[in-house]
């Protein structure tokens, strides 16, 4: 079935039916994608403007290609990094990482399962966080697999030395390695804790995502286009294990035929619908 041949359905009518499902069949997992974050100023790798019209992920979005653009196109590597950094660390949380904690504080919510690596859900204050493709600020020694999380302060004063003048690949590669690629503990290599395309996910991480939707009677599908896998494989393993799926996004997705309720409306929106108990009564 094409997503062009849902139905109208009355906006008021769905919301109502998901705070239905979410109350007698909750506590919900949910699955977020980079949508949530559009409103926090991160965009997505699919949007025409931003960040990654100027760094194609192409050549920017895997471990190859970043260091092919480091050895060949240094000031453009630094560019990308300073870019990168900058958004990073200037994102706040926005209403719906907020309303997604809201949710998790009146228990009825058990865990969030994100492909997004900019650590808002953590920000907004949301305990349970399940990051399949990792953190933008956490790194990880490779010889004693030491973590640790770079606070927005330290990558404040690393963008400074970004700005200006290009460093150069001698002094640039130096920069990098005293302030971010270098063990603490062993004095190791350590790489950024994140996974790019071609990476295969953490184990654990992708064992931890499986159990928490298999543990819940209700998914709540965010801001993806359910298209990257193994992640798009989510929502069909909770559906196998009998949950009610549902879906919120403004337009369809290669998802939407497949859940038992679409909610075309923004998260936002639809969510302060969810958490505001009085409109329901
Ligand atoms: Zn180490």
């Amino acid at each position: 079935m094409s997503s062009h041949n849902i139905p109208p359905k009355d906006l008021l009518t769905e919301h109502k039916e998901a705070f239905r499902i979410i109350h007698e069949r909750g506590p919900v997992c949910v699955l977020t994608g980079a949508g949530v974050s559009v409103d926090s100023g991160i965009p997505t790798f699919r949007g025409t403007d931003g960040l990654w019209r100027q760094y194609p992920p192409s050549l920017f979005g895997h471990t190859p290609g970043l260091i092919f653009t480091f050895a060949c196109f240094p000031k453009w590597f630094q560019s990308f990094l300073r870019d990168t950094i900058k958004t990073f660390v200037q994102a706040t949380p926005n209403d719906t990482h907020t309303l997604l904690a809201t949710l998790e504080q009146q228990g009825l919510l058990s865990g969030i399962i994100t492909q997004n690596v900019d650590q808002l859900h953590q920000d907004a204050g949301s305990q349970h966080v399940v990051e399949v493709h990792g953190n933008f600020f956490r790194s990880v020694c490779k010889t004693c697999k030491r973590q640790d999380t770079l606070s927005k302060d330290a990558l404040r004063a690393f963008l400074n030395e970004l700005e200006g003048q290009p460093l150069g690949r001698i002094k640039l590669f130096k920069k990098l390695k005293q302030d971010l690629f270098t063990c603490p503990s062993c004095g190791g290599a350590r790489r950024p804790d994140m996974v790019f395309f071609g990476d295969p996910l953490d184990t654990s991480t992708w064992q931890e995502a499986i159990c928490l939707v298999k543990h819940n009677k209700v998914m709540l599908v965010l801001g993806t286009s359910a298209t990257v896998y193994p992640v798009a494989e989510l929502p069909h393993i909770a559906r196998e294990a009998g949950a009610t799926l549902i879906e919120i996004n403004p337009t369809p997705t290669a998802l939407t035929p497949f859940v038992d309720l679409y909610i075309p409306d923004t998260s936002s929106r639809a969510l302060r619908l969810l958490v505001d108990d009085e409109r329901h009564c």
